[in-house]
């Protein structure tokens, strides 16, 4: 084949800033010993019965569009949360759901605020919709400046996430400070809660997002199925909004993006969530267990209240994460700030607080 030559289209210059995605490497194999995955917060439990039974149930119908409403699904999410069926929007994951929420709200020039650092995927959501990222530093203990975030906020200011859990660094944000928070945010600007990992959560001062949406026109909450619900590979995830904020939400979504395997498996794991719950307490169980390894080692370690836990390495956080791609265990290395590591099989975080310490042994 003869190499195609450059293409003369003209394409946003917004692009050049927007990192291309690289699939996360599969584990290095090491002779006799098991790999694992531990770098992107997966769930370590593979699916029910009954939601793999709800899928296999699903997939004779693939010749069908799914069901665009996904009304099923809607109506379940509804009765589960005591919200109206208006006040849902679903979408392939809640990262999807954010894209849109910034197609209903962003121009060109109109800034979004978000902690920093958080989310990979917020500066690369933001970018191309084509608004300006307004990153506000975490605080020393890697929490959300709530303060700064809320004086960051400009005439320009069209959305603010706060991610609670934070991703990657692990703190939640507490239900006061938010609060007082969202008593300093203008009414026209929406608040996006991100509670992608609330089902880890143990602290008793998390917020109650759908109570605080309940009291805000301008709050929206982000869920999703990917994370204790152990359906990343299907994608879907929700936003609960008021009626206007979901229904623009509803007309930006991908045409029929849920597909009917993801809707089915989101219906299933919903009924099995008491199954569900106790993987979750495992997973909650393992992390404290190597929360508490990891600082009796020596290691500081933010407050962890998602699946997964935060080493502010700074610039050791990449020969550190080789040190465990060395030992079969693929952890996220942030260059230059830390490492976020999953909570995944007992082996896995066996082997991982075993590096640790041989880690600060060796320094
Ligand atoms: C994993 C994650 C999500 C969920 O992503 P999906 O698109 O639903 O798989 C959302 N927000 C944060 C902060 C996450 O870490």
């Amino acid at each position: 084949m003869t190499e195609p030559s450059a293409s003369p289209v003209r394409l946003r210059s917004v692009l050049a800033t927007v990192p291309a995605y690289t699939p996360g490497r599969p584990p290095t194999p090491v002779e006799g010993v098991t790999a694992y995955k531990i770098s992107s917060n997966e769930n370590p439990y593979p699916p029910l019965p009954s939601v793999l039974e709800a899928v296999a149930g699903a997939a004779s119908s693939l010749n069908r569009y799914p069901d665009m409403g996904v009304t099923a699904l809607t109506a379940a999410l509804s009765e589960r949360l005591g919200v109206p069926a208006s006040h849902l929007a679903t979408g392939t994951g809640s990262v999807a759901v954010l894209g849109h929420l910034l197609s209903i709200t962003c121009e060109p020039g109109d800034e979004v605020v978000y902690a920093w650092r958080s989310f990979e995927a917020y500066p690369i959501v933001v970018a191309l919709s084509g608004a300006t990222s307004v990153q506000v530093p975490v605080d020393a203990e890697a929490r959300h400046d709530l303060d700064a975030m809320a004086a960051a906020i400009t005439d320009r200011t069209r959305l603010v996430v706060v991610c609670t859990p934070n991703n990657p660094t692990g703190p939640a944000v507490r239900e006061d400070e938010l609060r007082e928070f969202l008593a300093k945010v203008p009414r026209d600007v929406l608040v996006v809660v991100d509670e992608a990992y609330l089902e880890f959560t143990t602290e008793d001062t998390v917020p109650d997002a759908l109570a605080i949406y309940r009291d805000h026109p301008n709050v929206a909450v982000l869920r999703t199925f990917s994370k204790a619900y152990g359906l990343a590979g299907l994608r879907v995830g929700y936003a609960v909004a008021h009626e206007e904020v979901a229904t623009a939400l509803r007309k930006a979504a991908t045409p029929f993006g849920v597909s009917d395997l993801a809707q089915q498996a989101a219906l299933a794991s919903l009924a099995a969530y008491d199954e569900l719950e106790v993987r979750v307490e495992q997973i909650v169980a393992e992390r404290e267990r190597v929360v508490a390894a990891l600082r009796e080692q020596g290691w500081t370690v933010p407050e962890a209240q998602g699946n997964f836990l935060w080493l502010p390495l700074g610039e050791d956080a990449v020969p550190f994460a080789q040190a465990c791609q060395a030992r079969a265990l693929t952890v996220r290395p942030f260059a230059g700030d830390g490492v976020r590591v999953s909570v995944g099989e007992s082996e896995a975080n066996d082997r991982f607080v075993a590096i640790a310490a041989e880690w600060l042994r060796s320094r």
